[in-house]
């Protein structure tokens, strides 16, 4: 399958790995826009959240969150951070393999652009 972020869980495009397990991977941003800047993304393929499944994928959406909170905390953002989630062309996703931006130490502001 032609997708990026699968071709990094499969480790044949490298990443700076923060985390993984057998469900989730996490790995810095390229882009770094934040101090902070790192993605988490399911290993199975889901293209959009359009494609999450409620009956099928709940375990592992809280993973996703979950494993967000965690690794927030172990990157010193203790005192507050931001979760993003692009849904589609209109929400401005760009990698069609579902991911957890998670934007720390540095102040945000409402709305983003
Ligand atoms: P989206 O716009 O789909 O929500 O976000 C995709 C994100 O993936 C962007 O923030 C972009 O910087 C990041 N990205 C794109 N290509 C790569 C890559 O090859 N490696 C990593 N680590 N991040 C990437
Ligand atoms: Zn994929």
């Amino acid at each position: 399958m032609d997708c990026l972020f699968c071709k990094i869980v499969a480790g044949e495009i490298p990443a700076r790995k923060l985390y993984e397990d057998d469900q989730v991977i996490a790995f810095h941003d390229i882009g770094a826009p934040a101090p902070v800047h790192f993605l988490v993304i399911p290993k199975k393929h889901i293209a959009t959240l359009h494609d999450l499944s409620e009956k099928d994928d709940k375990v592992l959406a809280g993973h996703i969150l979950f494993t967000a909170q965690r690794l927030a905390e172990e990157q010193g953002c203790q005192d507050g951070f931001r979760v993003v989630m692009n849904c589609n062309d209109l929400g401005g996703q760009t990698v069609y393999h579902i991911h957890m931006h998670v934007l720390g130490q540095r102040q945000m502001h409402w709305p983003p652009g």
